[in-house]
């Protein structure tokens, strides 16, 4: 049965964001507080034989693209395995990745066989002691050799996801575009957000990236273009060149009217937005024994309760959980 997942507001619902761990190798000042030990407990977490079994209601109802994040995914053991399971699932045309890259220089090949196409890696900084201060003590030099290996493995194309902070990393766009460009990959710009205490104290470093559009198109001329993927970015292409950068602005120009995600957190919880706190939970009526057409009711039901828009600008008290929960 192909069904289409369709939100209150008539939103195509095709794109899940699947984080499998809430755990990471890393602190990003305003994804995860640096003492920060609350984890869910392994026991909570879904299975891979539950993920599968939620992925597949999903693709029922026409899921077609899906994204493994975290947390850090590849903190979670065996991930090939699951990613081969997902990849077998019929529907699902599109597996890719959201990584910090701290472990991908192993992982880059198993998991590019098993099935991850596309890869966006978390770098806001290219200098060593930035980037050691900005995720709490993370090695620049294992990153870099990290995405060098996803290249060599095929994933592509490769974007390197930038929050873009005031008086932190505005100074380093041109080095980020100029290690780009030669690479192939794509600079995302990415807007802090009000989501847990830490993505609030980072709005203390908002910048605007309408703004450094302008700046950007002023010194190095930017068409408009576009990219593979499901996701909100607006993209720009340097003219005479492939080298396109994209703009994610949540807080300056928000998307939410061509949403078309949802999110499901390791512990079996659907997130329906990223500025919400609703959740809806599978984990019980899964172990409870739920047949597949009570699963798909539930996936529906939870889509339901999907809002329309976030209200970071309105509540930036609202989202309590922090990014790592379910990824950015
Ligand atoms: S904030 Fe919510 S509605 Fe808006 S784009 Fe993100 S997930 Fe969709």
């Amino acid at each position: 049965m192909s069904q289409q997942l369709t939100d209150n507001f008539g939103r195509r619902i095709d794109y899940l964001r699947l984080s499998v761990t809430d755990r990471c190798d890393l602190r990003c000042q305003y994804c995860m507080p640096k003492d920060f030990k609350d984890f869910a407990e392994p026991g909570g977490w879904l299975s891979y034989e539950e993920i599968t079994r939620v992925v597949m209601a999903f693709a029922r109802l026409g899921l077609r693209h899906l994204r493994i994040t975290g947390g850090e995914p590849l903190v979670r053991r065996d991930l090939p395995i699951l990613v081969r399971e997902l990849a077998a699932i019929p529907g699902i045309e599109d597996i890719s990745l959201s990584s910090n890259c701290t472990r991908m220089e192993k992982l880059a090949r198993p998991l590019a066989e098993a099935g991850v196409r596309r890869l966006n890696v978390s770098l806001d900084s290219l200098r060593p002691e930035r980037y050691r201060e900005i995720t709490g003590g993370g090695k620049l030099d294992k990153v870099l050799r990290g995405i060098e290996a996803a290249r060599e493995a095929g994933m592509a194309p490769i974007k390197i996801n930038t929050v873009a902070m005031a008086g932190f990393n505005d100074d380093e766009f041109d080095e980020l575009i100029d290690y780009c460009a030669p690479r192939g990959y794509t600079l995302r710009l990415i807007e802090t957000m009000p989501v847990g205490e830490t993505g609030r104290k980072a709005l203390g470093s908002y910048l605007d990236l309408g703004k450094v559009r302008k700046r950007l198109a002023r010194s190095r001329g930017l068409e408009p273009a576009a990219m593979p993927g499901a996701g909100p970015a607006r993209y720009y292409r340097i003219p005479g060149s492939d080298t396109t950068i994209g703009f994610i602005t949540p807080i300056s120009q928000h998307f939410c009217e061509t949403c078309n995600r949802v999110r499901l957190s390791c512990e079996g919880d659907i997130f329906t937005c990223l500025g919400d706190e609703h959740r809806y939970g599978l984990i019980q009526p899964l172990r409870d024994g739920c047949s597949d057409d009570e699963l798909l009711e539930h996936v529906l039901a939870a889509v339901r309760t999907k809002p329309e828009r976030h209200e970071f600008n309105e509540n930036q008290e609202k989202v309590v959980r922090f990014m790592s929960m379910t990824g950015g």
